[in-house]
C-alpha cells in the first residue's frame, strides 16, 4: 500500500531531489525586483550570522542575511520593563575582553564595562525539597591552584582555541567523561564554577571532555581567572543587534521575518527560494553560510548531501531555557542557587533550574532551567518546563516561611532556547566526527558557522568567523 501510494504521487516524491539537483531556477517565475543577486547569502541572524554579515560587508562584500524572527539577535535577548525604564539581558550578557569583541562593539558605539557583579547575598537550597543545603566551596586558592592545572592541560591544545581541531588519534584525555578527568587530575575544584559559566549542558560530569573545553577553553578560562569578561554598559546587548539591524536594512541586506523554502546548491554557486512577509523572493548567491543549528528538520530546505546528513544526524541536544518572573516571593537582592545536598561537587539534578537571580528590576528575578541530554531537537515542551519553574518556587517557599513570601509567581517572559548545545558522543568524537563536520566546509559553496561547530560562546564565534569560516568563504570571491 505504501509503494503504491508513493507510485502513485511519484513526481511529488522526487520533487525535493529534482529541486536539489536543478541547476537555476527559473528566472521567469519571479518579478525583476524579487531577484536578490549577492556575493554571500547568510542563514540565520543571530550572534555569527550577524558578525559574518557586518565583517562580510566591511570587507566590500555583497551580502543577504535571512532572519526567520522579526528581529536580529538569535540567543541575544533584552527586556525592557516598561514602568521603569531598566534594561536586562536575560540571554547573552559576557564577552571576552579581546580585540574582536572590542572593535566590534565599538563599530556600533556600544560601551563595555568590567562584568564583575557586586556583591549579593546568596542562598543554597535543594530545589527538589525546597531545602536550604550546606555547600562546600572551594577557597579562592584551592579554586586557583586547580585553575593553572586545568589552564597547563589546555596549553597542550593550541589549536582548540581556534576550532574543534582535534588531531588524529584524538587523545583519551579529551573522550574521558569530564567527571572522570578532574578526578585523573585533582582539579575538582573547578567543577561548581564551570557548571554556573557554562550552563545548557545538562550533566557536566559526564560530558566528554572535549564538550566541555569547548567553551571552557583556554580563553574563557584566563578570562575568569582574573576577573575580566566584559558586559554592555547600559546592560542591553540587543542595541548591538538594533544597530546591525538598521545598517543592514537600509543597504538591503536583510530579509527579516523569512525562511528559505527550497534551494540549489552547486560548485558555481546557490540559488535560494525565500519566503518573505513581501512575498517569494529569489536569492542568487556565489556562496552561502549557514549559522542555524544544523537539526536535519531545519536543513530539510537545503536537501543535505549525504556527507552533511551523516554528519548532523549524530549531534546530540540539549534544553535550555530562560524567563523573567515576577512575585517570586525572594527579596530583590537575594540569589537563590540550586544545589544538592547528597551528589558529587553538590551539583543538582536536571532538568531543573540553576538559579533564580536578582536583574535590576524591582520584584522580579531572571530564572535559568536546562534539560537533560537529548536525541529530540526540543528535549521538553514549555508548558513542562514553566510548570515545573512555578512549582519549584512555590516549593521554596513553602519550605522556607520566615525567607520567602507565600505569592504566586507571574512569567513576564518566557524563551526557549532549544534545540541549545549540539555535541557529539565520545564514540562519534573518537571516530574523527568534527575532523568530518569540518571537511564539509565549501561543499556545494557551502559554508558553515554557529555554536555547533565551535561553542555557545560568541567571542569564540566572532574569533572563529575571522580566522576560519570568513577566509574560507572570501576566497574566489
Ligand atoms: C540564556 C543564554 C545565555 C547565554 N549567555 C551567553 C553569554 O553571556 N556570553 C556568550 O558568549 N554566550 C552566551 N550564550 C551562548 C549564545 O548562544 C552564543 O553566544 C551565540 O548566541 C550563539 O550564536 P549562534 O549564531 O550559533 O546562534 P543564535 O544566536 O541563536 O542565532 C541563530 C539565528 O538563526 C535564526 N534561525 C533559526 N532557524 C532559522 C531558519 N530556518 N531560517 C532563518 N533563520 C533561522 C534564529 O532565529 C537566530 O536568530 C547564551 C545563550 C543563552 C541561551
Amino acid at each position: 500500500m505504501r509503494f503504491a501510494a508513493c507510485s502513485a504521487t511519484l513526481a511529488l516524491c522526487w520533487l525535493p531531489v529534482a529541486l536539489a539537483y536543478s541547476h537555476h531556477y527559473g528566472s521567469s517565475a519571479f518579478k525583476t525586483e524579487d531577484i536578490i543577486v549577492r556575493d554571500v547569502a547568510i542563514i540565520g541572524g543571530g550572534s555569527s550570522g550577524t558578525h559574518a554579515a557586518i565583517s562580510l560587508k566591511d570587507k566590500g562584500k555583497s551580502i543577504v542575511v535571512v532572519e526567520k524572527k522579526a528581529r536580529l539577535g538569535g540567543h541575544t535577548e533584552t527586556y525592557t520593563d516598561p514602568s521603569t525604564g531598566i534594561p536586562v539581558d536575560y540571554g547573552v550578557v559576557f564577552f571576552h575582553n579581546n580585540t574582536i569583541v572590542k572593535n566590534y562593539f565599538n563599530r556600533f558605539e556600544v560601551p563595555l564595562v568590567n562584568s564583575s557583579n557586586g556583591d549579593l547575598r546568596s542562598g543554597d537550597f535543594d530545589f527538589r525539597t525546597g531545602n536550604p543545603v550546606n555547600i562546600t566551596r572551594p577557597s579562592p586558592e584551592a579554586l586557583g591552584a586547580a585553575f593553572v592545572k586545568y589552564i597547563a592541560f589546555l596549553s597542550q591544545y593550541p589549536a582548540l582555541d581556534s576550532g574543534l581541531f582535534l588531531s588524529t588519534p584524538v587523545p583519551d584525555d579529551l573522550l574521558l567523561p569530564f567527571g572522570e578527568f578532574v578526578a585523573k587530575y585533582g582539579i575538582g575544584d573547578v567543577v561548581q564554577t564551570f557548571f554556573t559559566t557554562n550552563q545548557g549542558i545538562g550533566d557536566i560530569l559526564t560530558l566528554p571532555v572535549i564538550e566541555v573545553m569547548r567553551v571552557n577553553g583556554l580563553s574563557l578560562t584566563l578570562q575568569g581567572a582574573s576577573n575580566s569578561l566584559v558586559t554592555t554598559a547600559r546592560h542591553n546587548t540587543s542595541e548591538l543587534y538594533g544597530k546591525a539591524q538598521n545598517e543592514l536594512l537600509s543597504a538591503d541586506s536583510l530579509l527579516l521575518s523569512s525562511e528559505v523554502k527550497s534551494s540549489s546548491r552547486t560548485a558555481t554557486g546557490v540559488e535560494l527560494v525565500v519566503k518573505t512577509p513581501s512575498g517569494k523572493k529569489l536569492i542568487r548567491a556565489k556562496k552561502l553560510l549557514i549559522t542555524i543549528p544544523p537539526r536535519l528538520e531545519f536543513l530539510h530546505p537545503f536537501h543535505l548531501d549525504h556527507r552533511e546528513r551523516a554528519v548532523f544526524t549524530k549531534l546530540i541536544n540539549f534544553g535550555y531555557y530562560t524567563s523573567i518572573i515576577k512575585d517570586t516571593g525572594i527579596p530583590d537582592d537575594v540569589m537563590v542557587w540550586n544545589y544538592a545536598q547528597d551528589t558529587p561537587y553538590n551539583l543538582p539534578q536536571l532538568p531543573g533550574i540553576y538559579l533564580i537571580g536578582p536583574n535590576g528590576i524591582p520584584g522580579m528575578k531572571n530564572v535559568y532551567y536546562s534539560s537533560q541530554r537529548s536525541n529530540a531537537t526540543f528535549p521538553i515542551p514549555d508548558s513542562n518546563v514553566k510548570a515545573d519553574i512555578v512549582t519549584t518556587i512555590k516549593r521554596l517557599q513553602a519550605a522556607n516561611p520566615g525567607q520567602f513570601n507565600k505569592t504566586d509567581p507571574e512569567f513576564v517572559v518566557y524563551s526557549s532556547h532549544a534545540p541549545f548545545y549540539l555535541g557529539a558522543s565520545p564514540e562519534d568524537t573518537k571516530k574523527g566526527i568534527y575532523a568530518e563536520m569540518y571537511a564539509l566546509q565549501g561543499l556545494r559553496n557551502t559554508y558553515w558557522s554557529g555554536a555547533a561547530w565551535r561553542a555557545q560562546d560568541s567571542s569564540m564565534l566572532w574569533k572563529f568567523n575571522e580566522e576560519v569560516v570568513l577566509p574560507q568563504v572570501l576566497a574566489g570571491l
